[in-house]
């Protein structure tokens, strides 16, 4: 073979390579739970306004746990919706086979912190977070780039950091008040929820030890929003569509306006 068609060969096997590294590339972020980059490092508290697919985000803090989660699971199935669950590293290091579970039947998982605490020193929240995001790597294969911040405290560390870090950072929309100190029965949270949805909402829910009442509450709030013609997307999918919605309409033009959805 001439030096020359040796040289084009080589110049082709890398192009190959390089191909196939791209592809491999791509397929491991889609396998990831990927946000558009318009929300990464942002804190989001309210809807897209004027939004007006029938969607919601069920998200279920705390978890998981061995009786509430598979309840929860188990009613969402038979919905076919999905949901986001805002786990701690403690209790997702305890089951593993339960985060798999959770992935498996299409949910998403986000980081909610490894001990909860309210306002942990820097340090701290770093080591959490890093621990955290561990554990569900490990236990589903995936990299989740949300999260929440316990009780919903904006001002503290975990907060800063993980903006820092580029992960969305989310409040919700609907509070169920599942984990008021007296809790509510499972007829209340219901209602609290089912009262008035607006397209794009994020609901709080709960599936952390002693969330039963919640768990029989999803199955009320899956079969009467449904009914209603709503679906149940995970926040991934909703910011996917906020975004394609933005895209779309003159908002997106003015910087102004878009920091309204933050
Ligand atoms: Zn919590």
């Amino acid at each position: 073979m001439s030096s020359k068609r040796i040289r084009g060969l080589n110049i082709l096997i890398v192009f190959a390579a390089v191909i196939i590294m791209l592809g491999v590339q791509a397929a491991v972020i889609a396998s990831d739970w990927a946000i558009p980059s318009r929300y990464k490092g942002k804190i989001i508290a309210k809807r897209v306004r004027y939004f007006t697919q029938k969607v919601l985000a069920l998200t279920y803090d705390d978890g998981p746990d061995r009786k509430v989660t598979p309840k929860v699971l188990d009613a969402l199935k038979a919905h076919n919706a999905k949901a986001t669950f805002f786990v701690t590293g403690y209790q997702a290091q305890r089951y593993p086979d339960l985060m798999k579970r959770i992935v498996g039947e299409g949910h998403v998982i986000g980081i909610h912190t490894y001990t909860h605490a309210s306002r942990p020193d820097y340090s701290k929240a770093i080591s959490e977070i890093k621990r955290t995001a561990d554990i569900i790597e490990k236990t589903t294969g995936k990299k989740t780039y949300i999260f929440r911040t316990p009780y919903g405290i904006v001002k503290n560390n975990y907060t800063k950091v993980a903006l820092q870090q580029g992960y969305s950072v989310f409040l919700w929309t609907i509070c169920s008040a599942d984990a008021t100190r007296k809790r509510i029965g499972s007829a209340t949270i219901a209602k609290n929820v089912i009262h008035t949805p607006n397209p794009g909402d994020i609901v709080l829910l709960h599936d952390g030890p002693g969330h039963m009442a919640t768990a029989i509450a999803t199955q009320q709030i899956l079969r009467e929003l449904s009914a209603s013609g709503y679906k149940f997307i995970t926040l991934p999918d909703l910011l996917c569509k906020w975004d394609k919605y933005l895209e779309t309409t003159s908002l997106s033009k003015s910087g102004k306006k878009l920091n309204k959805i933050t």
